[in-house]
């Protein structure tokens, strides 16, 4: 087995518990994919956290940093001595100056002052999944009782805050807050103390239609392993005009009042594109296949969004992850994104800030009759057009050396000249004084 540095850089979500989780939330797709590993216990081993730390400590020798990221199911059911012992062991493998970054993606339950303490400890980034106020949250992020979340999670978000945590929001976009933005971005922002915020549309694909031309199942309960096919969605699912609306009205707050002090990862993303910059999100990318998913067993998949077993790459007890990053066909997984553009993709004009978002959500046809036009299509159309002027203006005072914060001085001119009652400029079709105005 060769312990050759991998070749590019790549980025790996590791799930020590598997799909195992303590909530139940019913758009998750991931919980399904318990099927794959019938009768195991979902808890990575030391054997295999060994033989993952060390190939991805030799994957990245000579670099000066190396990401630890732990994902789910949900993570924190390992247990607090698991994380630390992860710790102590990369301290022990990292080259001298070498950095290195933990981040964990958790539902925030579980999370107490002990749990806060050690994050601070070791400056874990710690993602958490909120997707709005109470009412919202608790419309799909349930337990499995079926009771709503939201309490237990603003008491372990209270706990990351006092500690002095880093922490970024993760939230869901779908039925229950796609026509609420202005809503639940307040609430990151105001009530819950976010300066990070990542939105994730829930596109959740189905096969087959019931009858009656329903879906035959509601919940990932019902049916057999997730895995991307089918050209429908289920209900819960946003649309692309939806999603395309939530950005907008977003981005006209955003613009006004937190440019320069809170992070959106998808007006970071755009501006990156604007600039000519890479963007760092592979969504938004020429190609991908960088950002692999590693089972608890040490199976390794091309993408946490294709943990299924056409996409399986091999164990790191047979392969280094470096080999497998670097194989035939995760390399052709990656270049893939750009290659199966359709016609209307490569000639459309937001192109070079779209490249045609991500292929699990690439199963619309074009209206000349060409597969694989991504379901979100109208909504990234609708964004990234309203956004041309402003991602121009700001992209101007980047390369003048000049803050692009220096824009919202510009929209509050523009505002101090509406009358209150003049129709809101994010195309709500409402008054300025009860939309952004408000
Ligand atoms: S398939 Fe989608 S989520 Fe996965 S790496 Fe490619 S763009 Fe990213
Ligand atoms: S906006 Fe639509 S047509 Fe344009 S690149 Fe994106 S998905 Fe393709």
């Amino acid at each position: 087995m060769s312990t050759a540095p991998a070749s590019l850089p790549f980025h790996l979500l590791a799930k020590p518990t598997g799909a195992v989780c303590n909530l139940d939330c019913d758009y998750c797709f991931f919980l399904s994919k318990e099927l794959l590993y019938p009768g195991s216990r979902f808890r990575m081993t030391d054997e295999v956290l060994e033989r993952y730390l060390t190939q991805l400590f030799a994957a990245h020798a000579g670099q000066s940093e190396v990401t630890i990221a732990w994902q789910g199911g949900e993570p924190t059911l390992m247990g607090l001595e698991f994380f630390r012992g992860a710790a102590a062991r990369a301290r022990e493998l990292a080259e001298p100056g070498q950095r290195i970054l933990h981040t964990i993606q958790t539902n925030g339950t579980l999370i107490d002052a002990e749990w806060a303490a050690f994050f601070a400890a070791e400056d874990v980034l710690v993602g958490i999944s909120i997707d709005g106020p109470r009412e919202i949250h608790d419309a799909y992020r349930v337990t499995k009782g079926g009771r709503g979340s939201f309490d237990r999670v603003m008491a372990g978000l209270g706990h990351l805050r006092e500690a002095g945590v880093e922490w970024n929001a993760l939230t869901t976009l779908h039925a229950a807050n796609a026509h609420r933005a202005l809503e639940t971005y307040r609430f990151l922002r105001d009530d819950c103390g976010a300066r990070f915020v990542q939105f994730i549309p829930i596109i959740e694909r189905v096969a087959e239609a019931g009858e009656d031309g329903e879906v035959p199942w509601s919940s990932w309960r019902d049916r057999p392993l997730y895995v991307q096919e089918g050209e429908r969605v289920t209900s819960r699912s946003i649309t692309g005009a939806q999603y395309g609306r939530f950005l907008i009205e977003v981005f006209e707050e955003w613009v006004r009042h937190d440019l320069g002090e809170v992070y959106v990862q998808m007006f970071d993303v755009a501006l990156a594109n604007w600039a000519g910059e890479p963007p760092g999100l592979c969504i938004h990318s020429e190609t991908c296949g960088r950002a692999l998913a590693l089972e608890h067993t040490g199976d390794l998949y091309s993408c946490d969004h294709f943990v299924e077993p056409a996409f399986k790459l091999g164990n790191v007890a047979d392969e280094t992850l470096a080999a497998m990053v670097a194989a035939p066909e995760q390399v052709a997984f990656g270049e893939a994104k750009r290659a199966t553009l359709p016609r209307q993709c490569r000639e459309c004009d937001v192109r070079f800030a779209c490249h045609g978002g991500c292929p699990k959500d690439r199963f619309l046809t074009t209206a000349d009759g060409e597969p694989g036009l991504n379901v979100l299509c109208d909504g990234y159309l609708a964004f990234f057009h309203h956004v041309d002027e402003p991602m121009r203006a700001m992209t101007e005072l980047l390369r003048a050396g000049r803050a692009p914060a220096e824009l919202r001085e510009r929209y509050a001119a523009q505002d101090a000249r509406r009358g209150r009652n003049d129709p809101c400029p994010c195309g709500s079709a409402r008054k300025w004084k009860s939309c952004h105005g408000s």
